[in-house]
């Protein structure tokens, strides 16, 4: 499995699992547990989930996958903004754990830019790293004048990602917040890699999909896979396409297919808002 490497130095899987929507139906949940758990088999170790999803539906689910080979396991989780005071990030965390039944979550993540200040988001994380609840923290959807206020804030520069929405057809951070990530050395996490499945469809993409015997959801992966600092979090529930998006990692994208996808969906040339799902 290809790494990417922490500002700690610790080394992640460039490929990993999202979870949303997972965990909120009874008849999906083998499916789900047995997909987590092919990804982990196959080195996709790195297991993206919040608070949020499911109402701590899918940290359960997570919870039961991980059973057992939690030490195999980099396990991600968020934290609500309104939930990350001092004292609520420290309360929201412990029901995550319990939820998870582990001790310990390797990334913590504030979601999204609530009202609670960031130094005090910060303090709290750095509360549980010191209790041992967590191991890292870093952010989500924070763009480039939140990402320089926190990286000005006392400890602000221990964030080890941030996490946003990253695909083919939302190249917005290209002009500025990847730049920016990129200096000071701080991997991107980009979820929706595949749009949700709106990108499935994309004529550009069935075309180099076909060149490659490949599918249109490895060529928008191998896109993300293939640039430094990047992690992917492709949410799976079944077999098939964990072993897909799992296969992705070999497809390599000539300088062709390259120019073909930035005349398909073409990088920012001016800055715009990050957006967010
Ligand atoms: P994705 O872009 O990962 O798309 C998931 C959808 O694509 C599912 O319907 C899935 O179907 C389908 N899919 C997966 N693999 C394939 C494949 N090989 N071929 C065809 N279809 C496929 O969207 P998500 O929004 O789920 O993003 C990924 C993860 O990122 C989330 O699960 C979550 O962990 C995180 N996230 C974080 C956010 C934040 O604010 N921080 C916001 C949004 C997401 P099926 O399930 O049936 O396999």
């Amino acid at each position: 499995m290809r790494t990417i490497t922490l500002p700690s130095g610790e080394q992640v899987p460039a490929l990993g699992q999202g979870t949303w929507f997972m965990g909120e139906s009874a008849r999906r949940h083998a499916d789900e547990v047995a997909s987590l758990q092919a990804g982990i088999d196959l080195g996709m170790t790195l297991i993206d989930t919040a608070e949020m999803y499911g109402d701590g539906g899918a940290e359960e689910l997570v919870g039961k996958a991980i059973a057992g080979r939690r030490d195999k396991v980099f396990l991600v989780s968020k934290v609500y903004p309104h939930n990350a005071s001092r004292r609520g990030a420290i309360a929201a965390c412990e029901r995550s754990l319990q939820r998870l039944n582990t001790d310990c979550i390797d990334l913590y993540l504030l979601h999204w830019r609530g009202q609670v200040p960031l130094a005090e988001t910060i303090e709290a994380f750095e509360a549980l790293q010191r209790s041992g609840k967590i191991r890292h923290w870093g952010v989500s959807n924070l763009d480039v004048y939140d990402m320089q206020e926190l990286l000005q804030a006392p400890g602000g520069d221990k964030v080890a990602v941030n996490q946003v929405l990253y695909n083919l057809t939302r190249r917005g951070i290209e002009y500025d917040l990847q730049p920016l990530l990129r200096t000071r050395s701080i991997p991107l996490m980009a979820y929706s890699p595949i749009e949700q499945g709106r990108l499935l469809n994309a004529p550009a993409l069935r075309t180099i999909a076909q060149r490659h015997q490949a599918t249109p959801a490895q060529i928008a992966l191998a896109w993300l896979l293939r640039q430094e600092q990047v992690i992917a979090i492709p949410k799976a529930a079944s077999l098939a396409h964990v072993q897909e998006n799992h296969a992705a990692l070999s497809v390599k994208l000539t300088e062709q297919d390259l120019a073909e996808l930035d005349r398909a969906f073409p990088p920012p040339n001016e800055a715009t808002p990050l957006e967010m799902l």
